[in-house]
């Protein structure tokens, strides 16, 4: 019989249409070749690869799924794809691109005026403006509700004032998306750089994420006027709606991080030799390569049909949240698993899994804890809000 793909057991790929594996195939390329030689360097350094934004452009990946203004207009598969394919090279990757297209892009796409859409869309599919997204505040970010950041009306213009933590793509960002409570409700405002009395700075000294940019934003009496606030947003709907499309995203993108690993294992395992015979003829050392390639199996079906749902538009947001806390919890299971079996190789920039294994702990805790995806599924099963 014909010798499966270890990466891909139940033959997910015969499920793709031709669009949807050429969209893989490209993006596994790049990756391949653009980022896997890298991204070591970047983790142990600090250093966002920026070198990578005009191909990353080039190839259609800022806003994917938005069908207008320059971008590719791609369905959620393909956008799962992507997410899947860079994060195989690295979680920061990942991070920056979701941040691009699901937080940023999206919102303005689905919330924003004409001429917002129109000033923004085309610039960031280009890769020629970055964008940010601040929701999260230093005091708690898994409650929103709690925002301290407001912005009130003067004559036509909007006064902010506040912060935001934790924001990937802070201070490389053309525009920031700054969520804030005001007399209406929470409102979504674009804030640009240089504008009087923002600023941003790095969060330094990270063990996750560290090819990634994340930052503290400030607002001081920004003032901005009234056709910067996105018109259709209000409540907190607005920034939930946008966070199940990054989260939609990380529950692909999880598997290319434990796919990674499992096959720097599968390598390392057939070339390792101990007690007189390669690694891989233990049976312990197989159960446990068998028992990823099972939870790697089980999360690809369940991120195809969260695809699927979502083409057809019946995704619900407790079937992301699900699919997100599997995924991810898989992947961070897979990687710490992996890291070990590496014996001490494995805690060094040479191998793969501690990189994957540290910046899981960030996927992990963003975009919604575990234990917050998982109240949301119990919210589901049992009608009470246990938050
Ligand atoms: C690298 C990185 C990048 C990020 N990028 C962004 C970004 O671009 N934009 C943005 O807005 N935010 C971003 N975040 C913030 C992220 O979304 C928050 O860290 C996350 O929502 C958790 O908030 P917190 O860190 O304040 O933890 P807290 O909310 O303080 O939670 C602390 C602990 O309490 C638990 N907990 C909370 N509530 C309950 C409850 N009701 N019952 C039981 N346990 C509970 C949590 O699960 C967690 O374990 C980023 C975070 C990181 C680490």
């Amino acid at each position: 019989m014909k010798k499966l793909n270890s990466m891909d057991l139940f033959d997910i790929r015969s499920q793709l249409s031709e669009e949807e594996a050429m969209v893989q195939d490209t993006v596994a390329r790049f990756v391949d070749e653009s980022v896997i030689p890298i991204m070591g360097e970047c983790f142990e350094h600090s250093r966002f690869p920026a070198e990578l934004i005009p191909q990353i452009a080039e190839l259609g990946l800022f806003g994917s799924s938005i069908d207008d203004y320059g971008c590719a207009g791609l369905n959620g598969v393909s956008y799962g794809l992507i997410c899947q394919e860079l994060e195989r090279g690295d979680s920061g990757l990942r991070s920056f691109v979701s941040v691009q297209s699901s937080l940023v892009m999206y919102p303005i796409y689905r919330y924003g005026s004409e001429t917002q859409k129109e000033r923004w869309l085309p610039a960031m599919a280009r890769g020629e403006a970055i964008g940010c997204f601040g929701l999260t505040e230093s005091h708690g970010g898994s409650d929103p509700s709690n925002m301290k950041t407001h912005a009130k009306r003067d004559g036509d213009d909007w006064v902010i004032n506040g912060s935001k933590m934790w924001i990937t793509n802070g201070t490389i960002a053309d525009v920031a998306l700054v969520w804030a409570t005001t007399d209406e409700g929470l409102r979504g405002f674009l804030v640009e750089k240089g504008t009087a009395g923002f600023d941003a700075s790095d969060i330094e000294h990270k063990f996750s994420l560290r090819a990634s940019v994340t930052s503290s934003l400030f607002l001081e009496n920004v003032r901005v006027p009234e056709e910067n606030m996105l018109p259709e947003a209000l409540g907190l709907k607005g920034p939930l709606s946008c966070l199940t499309q990054a989260r939609y995203g990380i529950a692909w993108g999880a598997i290319g991080a434990a796919q990674a690993c499992l096959q720097e294992l599968i390598d390392y395992t057939e070339t390792r030799e101990l007690f007189g015979r390669s690694l891989n003829h233990n049976q312990a050392i197989q159960i446990r390569l068998a028992d990823m390639a099972r939870r790697i199996t089980t999360a690809q079906l369940l991120a195809l049909q969260l695809g699927r749902l979502k083409d057809a538009g019946k995704l619900h947001p407790m079937q992301v949240s699900l699919a997100k806390w599997n995924n991810v919890r898989m992947a961070l299971d897979i990687a710490r698993d992996c890291r070990d079996m590496l014996g001490a190789a494995g805690i060094t920039v040479e191998f793969s899994p501690v990189r994957h294994m540290l910046n899981l702990e960030s996927v992990i805790t963003y975009e919604g804890t575990e234990t917050i995806h998982q109240l949301v599924v119990g919210k589901e099963l049992t009608g009470i809000n246990a938050f």
